[in-house]
């Protein structure tokens, strides 16, 4: 298939605004899938695997069609619904030319339907909005159609209205798709030097594959073709590359003939979120090692370093592009390799500038990278600290915008905007430091607003930060699990939260224990666990002494996954319901 003839797309939607309906009569349609079986979201087969975490990756169903005496194949590719997912839509957008955006006819438009929306128009795709469920009793397409104008910009005439259920109108997606939809995987292309035109090999320095290029072209703003690029010109390219992994930013295209070094300025993506990973068992460990492995060939964008811990044994500090990117791994860790594993509360890249020659001479650098608190340097140290920023774009039915409004500022956010996209949703844009929205702020945010919220973000570089190192001590002794990084406005709170859980999850001992957390000399937060009486030899004085035995047995076997803090004994237990995540 020529690329003139292919059409790479995907359906959006929020929940159960009839995606899957549609994808099982496009499916029968062009006779991917039997008409006469009785198919039922025969593309959520898929998100049931996906649900299971064995298709992370965007699947693709192809399709054949016959219009206007041509073949076409058309590419659906699935994403997954849910904007918890955004990372994963994104992605399997970034494949895509277009997206057929279904909104249902009864109630209009939601909030992923919006949150999807923009993420397609970021992307630069051709959206076709669909109007499904037309055959239902209170379907008013009429002012779904006046929505989509209104919060959209795309005119009404636009709008397919069908009936997934009762297969109606299916024809006019699938010539939508052909139609409005460009072809193929188009590169955006700035020429540097020499010319470029129809018919040229080229070779891409990234992948080292050679395509001939079909069109070249100017973007003012659709594409027009052109016969040839000329050096100084930006413009666009299509070279029969099958899969967008294939066109990759930054990357230098050269004419077979003429190799030359690759232009400075390629850039895989960074890892920004970053998490400790342990077996819950240390004898799973060369499991894991392998499921680990195995993984990362898949999604290269996963960094890996080995690390250990007194605690929790040998592991990794693994680097994520996000935290759904985090989850998604974990996910796949687990249901497809049946590993069990600890994975640390997420931390994020901080940066510390130094301030004398003779200290950046010893760490070769003028600005440091810490990934792990154990390596933040002393304030003496540095002139600043950093910390990452992220453009936060928040869309919420407006009864909700000052509780909404109250949690960013909780999270030390900057309101950069506010506007009204219809009557009465709002969307509001916050400048958030990364470490405030890892952890819990999504979960925050949709149950503040019964599930109506959504929430993107984009990277927004650095900021200056009041950063301080907080340590744990249990009876004055440290903790080298439990060191964090925190802002300073933070660390009471933080400090808090740590003993409380630590306080929950330590057993009783035949002392007192006090938890404290301090920053450098200056305790900042206590938790005292009392003496625990009885020992465990008590209750069967004068019994039985093989029951005698099996307690003393099971007392040794305990303390085997014990780590021993001055003489307080602590077991991994509580160091995982401490560290980790959930
Ligand atoms: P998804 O969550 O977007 O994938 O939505 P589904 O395709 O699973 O559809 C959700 C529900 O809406 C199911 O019960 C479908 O049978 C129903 N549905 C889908 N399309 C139509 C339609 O055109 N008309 C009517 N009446 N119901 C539909
Ligand atoms: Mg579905």
């Amino acid at each position: 298939f020529s690329v003139e003839n292919t059409r790479n797309f995907s359906i959006i939607a929020h929940v159960d605004h009839g995606k899957s309906t549609l994808a099982d009569r496009l499916l029968e349609l062009t006779g991917t899938i039997d008409k006469t079986k009785n198919n039922k979201q025969v593309l959520d087969k898929l998100q049931v695997e996906r649900e299971r975490g064995i298709t992370v990756k965007a699947q693709t169903a192809s399709l054949f069609y016959n219009c206007d005496g041509k073949q076409y194949l058309l590419n659906l590719i699935d994403t997954p619904g849910h904007v918890d997912f955004s990372y994963e839509v994104s992605r399997s957008l970034s494949a895509c030319q277009g997206v057929l955006l279904v909104v249902d006819a009864n109630e209009g438009i939601q909030a992923q339907t919006v949150a999807n929306f923009f993420l397609a128009f970021e992307a630069q795709l051709s959206v076709i909005p669909v109007i499904n469920k037309i055959d239902l009793k209170n379907a008013d397409p009429a002012r779904v159609e006046k929505q989509i104008e209104k919060v959209f910009d795309i005119p009404s005439d636009e709008c397919i209205k069908i009936s997934a259920k009762l297969g109606t109108n299916i024809e006019r997606v699938l010539q939508a798709v052909i139609e409005r939809i460009p072809p193929g995987v188009i590169a955006n292309v700035a020429l540097f030097d020499g010319v470029v035109s129809k018919g040229d090999k080229i070779i891409s320095a990234y992948t080292k594959k050679t395509y001939e290029v079909n069109e070249v072209g100017v973007l003012n703003p659709n594409e027009q073709p052109t016969h040839k690029l000329y050096a100084g010109q930006v413009g666009y390219l299509i070279a029969g590359m099958k899969d967008v992994t294939e066109a990759q930013i930054g990357d230098t295209l050269y004419l077979h003939k003429q190799p030359v070094e690759p232009l400075p300025g390629f850039k895989s993506a960074k890892p920004m979120v970053f998490a400790g990973m342990y077996p819950i068992d240390q004898s799973e460990y060369n499991n894991l090692k392998s499921a680990v492995e195995k993984l990362t060939i898949n999604d290269s964008s996963v960094t890996v370093h080995r690390d250990s811990s007194l605690a929790l044994g040998a592991g990794w500090r693994l680097g994520f592009l996000g935290l759904l990117h985090m989850e998604v791994f974990n996910q796949r860790l687990e249901q497809e390799y049946n590993a069990s594993v600890i994975l640390t509360t997420p931390t994020v890249p901080y940066k510390a500038v130094l301030s004398s020659a003779k200290l950046i001479k010893e760490y070769r650098e003028k600005e440091i990278t810490i990934i792990n608190p154990a390596q933040f340097p002393d304030k003496s140290k540095v002139t600043e600290y950093l910390e990452p920023v992220i453009l936060g774009t928040i869309i919420t039915p407006d009864e909700y915008t000052g509780k909404v409004m109250m949690l960013c500022q909780a999270r030390r956010a900057v309101q950069k905007n506010m506007m009204y996209i219809d009557q009465n949703r709002v969307m509001l844009k916050y400048l958030f430091p990364l470490n405030e929205i890892v952890v819990d702020f999504y979960d925050s945010l949709k149950s503040l607003s019964s599930g109506y919220a959504s929430f993107d973000y984009e990277d927004a570089g650095y900021q200056t930060a009041e950063l301080v190192k907080m340590d744990i001590l249990l009876n004055g002794n440290h903790v080298e699990e439990l060191v964090t990084i925190v802002h300073k406005d933070k660390a009471h709170s933080v400090g808090k939260a740590i003993c409380e859980r630590l306080k929950d999850s330590l057993p009783r001992q035949l002392f007192e224990i006090a938890i404290q957390a301090a920053i450098g000399s200056k305790i900042i937060a206590r938790e005292t666990v009392k003496a625990y009486r009885k020992n465990v030899l008590a209750k069967c004085y004068g019994g039985d002494i093989t029951r005698k035995m099996k307690l003393l047995k099971r007392q040794a076997e305990g303390k085997k996954k014990l780590r021993k803090i001055g003489n307080i004994e602590v077991p991994k237990d509580a160091f995982i319901k401490v560290l980790r995540t959930q």
